[in-house]
């Protein structure tokens, strides 16, 4: 809150909730979330779910991840033909199981790289973390119409801003 930590470890775990640390949690919330005690936690998670859904941002993941269809045992084959080298793969397979990935090893080269590229883009919309900024609004403050959401029991609005982070991985091939 405001910059500070105040549940979680910064490496992304979190201790065990027991009831000093739901209190302790609550009592960081009061500055925030106008409610009464053992309430603030339930309100915040509720904000948490609107939010989310208000922003499209599970659906857009969603679609990124669907970009990709032949997973990784299918990707494989067309890196190693972009990088022009014998397929590890198809080395140990017999005859009969081989036809399976005799499409994959007609593609152009183009269809090669598309098929890697949109393998490594699903792979990196599988495997984030999100960000999600909550501020009241205050009395007279315009804010933004379609990123907040209404705190029915609090009469308070919050705007809110998600973002989805990763660790990025460049590959090059030559
Ligand atoms: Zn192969």
């Amino acid at each position: 809150m405001n910059g500070s930590l105040i549940f979680g470890g910064l490496g992304g775990g979190a201790q065990n909730t027991n009831i000093c640390i739901a209190k302790a949690f609550e009592e960081a919330l009061k500055s925030v979330i106008q409610s009464d005690d053992g309430l603030r936690t339930d309100n915040l998670l509720s904000l948490v779910t609107e939010a989310v859904q208000k922003s499209g941002v599970l659906d857009r993941l969603l679609k990124v991840q669907k970009l990709d269809n032949v997973d990784i045992e299918g990707a494989i084959h067309a890196y190693y033909d972009i990088t022009h080298q014998q397929c590890m793969i198809c080395r140990h397979l017999s005859a009969e199981e081989l036809k399976r990935y005799t499409s994959l090893h007609s593609a152009s080269l183009d269809e090669s790289l598309r098929i890697v590229r949109d393998y490594l883009i699903a792979a990196t919309a599988k495997d984030c973390s999100f960000m999600i900024c909550f501020r009241p609004r205050k009395e007279g403050d315009s804010g933004s119409v379609c990123s907040n959401v209404y705190l029915q029991s609090t009469k308070q609005t919050f705007d809110f801003k998600v973002a989805t982070l990763n660790i990025f991985i460049i590959y090059l091939f030559r």
